[in-house]
């Protein structure tokens, strides 16, 4: 059966130039990258080289890279480590209803532990008010933590604005740049940014490595202690076949960006148009606002998404719903939700996302399989009788 991969927000596959660079420290080249003889050293220098190239693709210094776990393990040092290095006993965090539980649940665990938590509502858009965050910062402000594309709807928030008022306030500003690394030109200059958050696997990179930009000053209590790796700041022995694999992804992104990134914006219109087309009834979520080129979400009122990801994935393609299974009932998403869509809206909802792989016949067969199964289903559905 043909198969086709519409998924790329939740991973991407590893590109083969990737796994090149990954092959020698996976293999005879496996050095610790902390010892002093040549074995160790060649993995330095893999793991030095990766530094590099991890920086030119978010306009960095090397120094400033600290390389994680992941993006939940970079979002969690910024705003962890932030608030424990802010001065003062009263501290307050700001963050916006829309963040990846990778960033939000921190904030709420410092709620829990007596910090203050403002969480900002978005537009009918997904979009944050560079407004109402410079309205709720108070002296006690310790950190400003809003993502720079969300993983659902794929908006790009106004970070280059709200930086300037952070920086006016000296206040640390972090953002989740996960799902806009390797998508959008990033340049933490320009954005007025102290900690951004960046993945692998978000950009055909390997699973399970990813980074944090730590601004030249920025304080940040470590989360882990042990050793010297990471300038002292994250302990542990470094995964040098992952990190190296992450520096030649950073590398393909940044020298592709510009044609690919267009390449992947039409199949994404004409996909979304496409649908639009041929389904009565459907929307685009967030389709006015500024996006990172690959990401699709669309509402197919009266039916389930999870139902329709199961059907499609039986047709053979992958893609995500806006709802989640928690605790044994599907919560419509949290992102939804705060865009204003009515639950059983937001449960009707379609994440499309394309990728380096996606061509324009892989668009061709989802326009030609999707709008069936969604008439299918909606002749099953009990609340489609609604439908004009
Ligand atoms: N932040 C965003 C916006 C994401 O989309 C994701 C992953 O889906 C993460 C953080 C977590 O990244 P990782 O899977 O590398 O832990």
């Amino acid at each position: 059966m043909k198969r086709i991969y519409l998924d790329h927000n939740a991973t991407t596959p590893l590109r083969p130039e990737v796994l090149a660079a990954m092959m020698p420290y996976l293999t005879g080249e496996y050095g610790n990258a902390s010892s002093i003889h040549a074995f160790g050293q060649n993995a330095r220098g893999a793991v030095e080289q990766a530094r590099l190239q991890v920086a030119r693709l978010i306009g960095a210094r090397e120094a400033e890279i600290m390389f994680t776990s992941g993006g939940t393990e970079s979002d969690n040092y910024a705003i962890l480590g932030a608030v424990a290095a802010a001065p003062g006993k009263t501290k307050h965090v700001i963050t916006s209803a829309i963040e990846h539980v990778a960033a939000l649940d921190p904030c709420r665990a410092l709620a829990k532990q007596g910090i203050e938590l403002t969480i900002l509502p978005v537009d009918r858009n997904g979009l944050v008010s560079p407004e109402d965050v410079g309205g709720a910062i108070r002296p006690e402000t310790a950190l400003v933590t809003i993502m720079l594309a969300n993983n659902e709807i794929g908006t790009i928030e106004p970070i280059a604005e709200i930086g300037k008022i952070a920086e006016e306030k000296g206040i640390v500003f972090h953002t989740d740049a996960v799902q806009a690394a390797g998508k959008v030109p990033i340049d933490v200059e320009k954005l007025g940014v102290d900690l951004l958050s960046i993945s692998a696997h978000k950009f055909c990179g390997p699973k399970g490595v990813g980074a944090l930009y730590i601004r030249k000053g920025t304080r940040l209590e470590p989360l882990l202690y042990g050793g010297h790796s990471e300038r002292d700041r994250r302990p542990g022995t470094e995964d040098v076949a992952a990190i190296a694999g992450m520096g030649k992804a950073a590398e393909l992104a940044l020298a592709e960006m510009g044609g690919e990134s267009e390449r992947i914006r039409r199949l994404r219109d004409r996909l979304e148009q496409g649908l639009l087309e041929r389904v009565p009834h459907a929307w685009v979520n967030s389709a006015s606002a500024p996006r990172v080129p690959n990401t699709a979400n669309l509402t197919f009122p009266f039916i389930e998404g999870e139902s329709m990801v199961i059907a499609l994935d039986l047709k053979g393609i992958a893609c995500s719903t806006g709802a989640a299974c928690s605790s044994g009932a599907l919560e419509p998403s949290h992102v939804l939700l705060a865009l204003g869509l009515a639950p059983e809206d937001a449960r009707a909802t379609l994440r499309l996302s394309l990728g380096h792989q996606t061509t324009s016949d892989e668009i061709d067969f989802a326009l030609e399989t999707i709008p069936p199964v969604i008439e299918r289903l909606r002749r099953l559905s009990p609340t489609a009788y609604k439908i004009a």
